[in-house]
């Protein structure tokens, strides 16, 4: 929040700038309309401090997962505030206590004092080790940054190429957050994506109180399946692959691809039995559509481990003990699933 006494510095150097004489009742009306600018600009100074979360250089990959959320929140409402601050200059281009201006540039008043906004130029660059397209985006950002920060206390058709500007950055930000999360051959979500739903789900089946339970599901020797028809049929089936586990889940169900030929699949409000009917239906389906590659039959199977979200777990312990009862899948001799202890 800004303090009164600020307001009002601002609202007299607005005020001297125009050569508006300080009557008590220009004042009044000054203060009010900076006040109520500098409410609609604290959307923005979240939305950049969002940012700053987000290049941090300690930002884990979690937490910068929630900053994009955070971001793309804050680019809404700040979107909404730039939009009113549009509306609001055209209002204020002749206000009756205001002399009629002699050149178009006098018309729009500044409306924004800059100081609540955080200095472009204490930003630091983003860190290295953020994937690609989120270190494009902060890049953008932070010259889109400086644009509003101009914009605001330049003329309406500025602010207009702004509001359009913030879009484009809106869309790619949705981009890039798809794009980090989500592996490219297949389509599902990778382990930065499961980051974040993971725990989503898990603090869902706490707070209703309903089944949660996953599966960690490894393809059978899918080396050999490489090595016999090369690293293409192996890509191919990898796809099918999700394919057919998109086929057996309901939509609330989530497909994780947790290294390279094994998944974690998510079953909300599902038990143990429930999961293990899901992976046996999952086991059918595979053995009857073995992958056609260049005219070859490619048969594949796999082994899957089972765990039921239980009080005392968190996130990570409820795949481990999925991962545990899937290596004793493997050890029982392959193409089988088995349940972890409940
Ligand atoms: P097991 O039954 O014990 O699981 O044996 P496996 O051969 O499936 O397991 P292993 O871990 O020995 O080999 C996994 C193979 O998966 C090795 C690796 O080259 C291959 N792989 C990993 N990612 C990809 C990918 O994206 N595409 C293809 N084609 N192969 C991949
Ligand atoms: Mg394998
Ligand atoms: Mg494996």
């Amino acid at each position: 929040m800004v303090a009164p006494g600020d307001i009002a510095n601002i609202a007299l150097r607005r005020m001297a700038d125009l050569g508006i004489p300080p009557t008590p009742e220009n004042f009044e009306r000054f203060y009010r309309d900076t006040e109520s600018t500098l409410k609609l600009a604290a959307p923005l100074a979240e939305a950049f401090r969002a940012r700053s979360e987000l290049a941090a250089p300690e930002a884990a990959p979690v937490s910068w997962g929630a900053a994009l959320d955070q971001f793309g929140l804050r680019l809404e409402q700040a979107t909404g505030a730039l939009a009113t601050l549009i509306e609001r200059t055209g209002l204020a281009a002749a206000p009756a206590a205001m002399p009629v201006p002699s050149s178009p540039s006098q018309v729009v008043a500044p409306v924004f004092a800059p100081a609540p906004l955080p200095q472009v130029a204490e930003r630091q660059p983003a860190p290295a080790q953020l994937p690609r397209e989120v270190r494009t985006l902060i890049e953008r950002m932070d010259a889109a940054t400086t644009e509003i920060r101009d914009a605001l206390q330049a003329s309406r058709a500025e602010l207009g190429e702004t509001r359009g500007e913030l879009k484009s950055i809106r869309d790619e930000l949705n981009e890039a957050r798809e794009a980090v999360q989500h592996d490219p051959l297949t389509g599902v979500l990778n382990r930065r994506g499961m980051d974040i739903v993971l725990p989503r789900e898990v603090a869902r089946a706490r707070r209703v109180n309903a089944p949660l339970s996953v599966g960690m599901v490894d393809l059978d020797h899918f080396k050999h399946i490489n090595d016999t028809f090369g690293h293409q049929a192996g890509d191919r089936v990898l796809v099918h692959m999700v394919e057919l586990m998109r086929s057996v889940l309901r939509e609330t169900d989530l497909i994780v691809r947790y290294g390279g030929e094994e998944f974690l699949v998510l079953l909300p409000d599902t038990d143990m039995q429930g999961a293990r009917l899901v992976l046996d239906r999952l086991q059918d389906i595979v053995v009857k559509s073995p992958v056609i590659h260049e005219g070859r039959r490619i048969s594949v199977g796999f082994s899957a481990g089972v765990a039921q979200f239980r009080d005392d777990d968190n996130g990570a312990t409820l795949v481990l003990r999925a991962d545990r009862a899937l290596q004793s899948a493997k050890r029982g001799g392959r193409s089988q699933v088995v349940l972890a202890e409940a």
